[in-house]
């Protein structure tokens, strides 16, 4: 459907497979399993079934009535990714990747988790598939993430806590990717976003482009035409945004809308404590792939710093790195205290408290609305609810619940 990656696993120069020896066959067969997987109508039937009873596919695609005429400009719609079961796009990832666990006869599902959103939506897809399920997380972040640590044991899955290192997501990869080695005869690893060896970025982008085509349609039916003229979405390792691009972005130009991605620039992009892979990065290998990625003078990868914790993460996946250099889509960034006023302004004038990560999408859709025409269309990928970060918006906007 797509024309890239190549057959080795290549968008451009970016991808690939920097692994060690001993990985190469598991990926081998992870990419014959899905090539079977894609051309068997079964598959794909059980597939979209899935999503439409247990995620609640189609997503609706809301007009944002009150926002379009606040900014007085394009006519915004929101992709509504929020209304998902679990509360974000992430779960059309896990229920496809589970789904080819499954088929490849593995009894047994492991993925590595920061925040912990990736680690409940793949043990939300197992505990569906009755498979067994262990999360790796750092140590630090399970303390974080209580809330999330509790979901996934509630889910079923073993959440392992991983105390080496800096105690975060880089040793929890570190520990995942050594049992996946040790026990891949049984076990299939879930990865989260459109990162990782190949064929990751391509059947993670795979599983999440069915935004993008549900998009299509329900734009034609709205407004009588299968494109916008932009979509803005935010960028962490990529997933939501790929998802909802990557049916457009091989499109002859006259066809493609501008496709926006939008990072995060945490304290800012002088500060050195931003995500902004693309726009301040260079070329690297992270998790088994070529990408942008942000390091320093030699080479180490740098911390990320977002105050939504699914951004913050140092690199970017391959494919959006080469839409970046071929000009397929841009990348701006928005540092958190914008992020934060746009969260709240989708809250007071649409009634929808949105993800933090999503609220860097909402604020570039804030500046950009104003400078295009009433008759121009903007669709805003709302990659997840707010409910997760509400703790975390009441202490950094420093505010109590207001009690009579
Ligand atoms: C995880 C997450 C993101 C960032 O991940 P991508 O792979 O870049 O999409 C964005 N929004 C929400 C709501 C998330 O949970």
């Amino acid at each position: 459907m797509f024309p890239y990656p190549d057959p080795r696993g290549r968008f451009g120069p970016y991808g690939g497979r920097y692994v060690p020896e001993t990985l190469v066959p598991a990926l081998d067969a992870l990419a014959e399993a899905y090539d079977e997987a894609r051309a068997d109508p079964a598959f794909m039937q059980t597939l979209e079934d899935d999503l439409r009873d247990f995620v609640g596919r189609p997503s609706l695609l809301t007009l944002a009535a009150n926002l379009t005429a606040r900014l007085g400009g394009a006519k915004i719609y929101l992709k509504r990714e929020d209304l998902n079961h679990t509360g974000a796009h992430k779960i059309n990832n896990t229920v496809g990747q589970a789904l080819l666990a499954k088929r490849m006869g593995k009894a047994r599902v492991i993925a590595e988790t920061g925040a912990g959103q990736h680690g409940v939506a793949t043990a939300t897809a197992a505990a569906r598939y009755g498979l067994a399920c262990v999360v790796y997380m750092g140590e630090e972040d399970v303390r974080r993430q209580a809330l999330n640590v509790f979901r996934m044991q509630l889910l079923g899955a073993e959440v392992r806590t991983v105390t080496s290192g800096t105690r975060t997501l880089k040793d929890a990869t570190n520990e995942a990717i050594r049992d996946w080695v040790t026990n891949v005869r049984d076990t299939f690893y879930i990865i989260g976003s459109v990162v990782g060896p190949h064929p990751y970025p391509m059947l993670v982008r795979d599983f999440q482009s069915v935004v993008g085509r549900e998009v299509m349609q329900q734009l034609q039916e709205y407004e009588g035409r299968e494109a916008p003229d932009a979509i803005v979405a935010c960028v962490g390792g990529g997933s939501n945004a790929i998802g909802v691009f990557a049916p457009y972005a091989y499109l002859s130009e006259e066809r493609r809308p501008r496709l926006i991605g939008v990072e995060a620039a945490g304290h800012g992009m002088t500060s050195g404590a931003h995500a902004a892979s693309i726009s301040l990065g260079k070329r690297g290998v992270l998790h088994g792939a070529l990408m942008y990625l942000l390091s320093d003078d030699d080479g180490q990868i740098s911390p990320a710093h977002s105050v939504s914790a699914g951004l913050d993460y140092p690199g970017v996946g391959p494919e959006h790195s080469f839409y970046a250099d071929e000009g397929l889509a841009e990348y701006v960034a928005v540092d958190d205290a914008e992020a934060l006023a746009a969260f709240r302004t989708l809250a007071e004038v649409e009634g929808i408290i949105p993800a933090l990560e999503t609220a860097h999408a909402i604020a570039h859709v804030m500046r950009l609305a104003p400078t295009m025409p009433p008759e121009a269309i903007i669709v805003l990928n709302l990659s997840g609810r707010g409910d997760k970060d509400v703790s975390e918006a009441m202490r950094v906007l420093g505010e109590r619940p207001v009690t009579s």
